[in-house]
């Protein structure tokens, strides 16, 4: 334990024991398909994280729902990751089953319409890649989502945004499963999305597919400032290490990085971890930072931030295991 007080996502205990569960598993997927011990630093971009009990990648909605079924009836952890680069996850990695979408539920599909251009990916699908394919097809107002390295389906969940811009502004309808593996349509405003947040997780809905729909525009100018974006970021962001963006949200009326700096904590190190001199706002991985390293620097920077200007620093990256 690093002896913090953090919320954790699932905080289970002890090795999966049940024996019954790999063969009832290859029923849905195939064993290529499902891997034991598979070390998450692998599968996050902070590039910390100890071995999950299973990693099984669904290739169709078909197998992502009875996976998820699977785990349900068997009582079962499980956790649907993106691209994680928004996770932090414990240096004893996750006991359950970690769920990746692959494949199909990786597709894109754009096409315009009379006066906007209509837009669908799959949950797996890369934010990066997708924005930039809508700009080539002269969607705009996405430019923002073409730095941020998640998939579609995180990016929903977190209600990803920068430079002015967020999901919440284009997203009109999703295709979920819930934990019972039933696949439905939803309105967008049914996710309540704000500020880096949604209601997925209350209403224990996974993300498939996003629909979207952007105003037209030109695409040279698009991918301009696409261009002009990226510029920034690699200037102010330390984008050479491995982190999971932002460490915490931005305090109502300030920003988190400003706090931190003004509190004197930056290249503040604990083990591997440190605060960027780049930007206070994340939290680098300088080589061979643990969970532990990162959960020790986290509560530092809030607590001396806390004693400082009387702010609570609320993290934004999630939690993943028993840190
Ligand atoms: C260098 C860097 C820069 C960044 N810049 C930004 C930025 O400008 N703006 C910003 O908002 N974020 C930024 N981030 C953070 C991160 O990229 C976003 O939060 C992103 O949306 C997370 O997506 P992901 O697929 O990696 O999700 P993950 O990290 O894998 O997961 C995050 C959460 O989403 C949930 N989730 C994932 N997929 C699904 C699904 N299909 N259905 C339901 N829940 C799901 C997971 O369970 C988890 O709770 C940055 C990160 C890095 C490393």
């Amino acid at each position: 334990m690093c002896g913090t007080d953090q919320k954790l996502i699932w905080n289970g205990g002890g090795k999966l024991v049940e024996k019954d569960f790999y063969s009832e598993l290859s029923n849905i997927v195939s064993t290529e398909q499902i891997k034991k011990d598979e070390l998450l630093a692998r599968h996050t971009t902070f590039r910390i994280g100890g071995p999950a009990d299973y990693f099984v990648t669904v290739t169709n909605a078909q197998e992502a729902a009875e996976v998820l079924k699977l785990c349900s009836d068997r009582k079962v952890p499980y956790f649907v990751i993106g691209n994680g680069s928004n996770l932090l996850v414990s240096d004893k990695g996750y006991r359950g089953v970690i769920i990746k979408f692959t494949e199909k539920l990786c597709s894109v599909w754009i096409e315009e319409q009379p006066g906007y251009l209509a837009a669908r990916a799959g949950a797996g699908a890369a934010l990066a890649q997708f924005a930039r394919e809508v700009a080539r097809q002269k969607g705009a107002g996405f430019e923002f989502a073409a730095g941020i390295p998640g998939s579609v389906g995180g990016a929903v969940y977190m209600n990803a945004g920068a430079y002015g811009g967020e999901i919440k502004d284009s997203l009109t309808r999703v295709r979920v499963m819930d934990r019972s593996g039933n696949i439905m349509e939803k309105e967008a405003a049914e996710l309540e999305l704000s500020y880096r947040s949604s209601r997925l997780s209350a209403k224990g809905w996974y993300v498939l597919e996003a629909e979207f729909q952007f105003e037209m525009g030109k695409a040279d100018e698009i991918l301009q400032k696409i261009e002009e974006l990226s510029r920034r970021r690699s200037l102010k962001q330390p984008l050479e290490y491995p982190s999971a963006g932002s460490t915490f949200k931005r305090p109502e009326g300030s920003f988190a990085g400003k706090l931190i700096m003004e509190a004197g904590l930056a290249g503040l190190r604990v083990g591997g971890a440190q605060i960027s001199t780049k930007h206070c706002g994340f939290i680098v991985n300088t080589g061979r930072a643990s969970a532990c390293d990162v959960m020790r620097l986290m509560h530092q920077v809030q607590k001396a931030v806390r004693e400082k200007f009387e702010i609570d620093l609320e993290p934004e990256i999630r939690l993943l295991g028993e840190i």
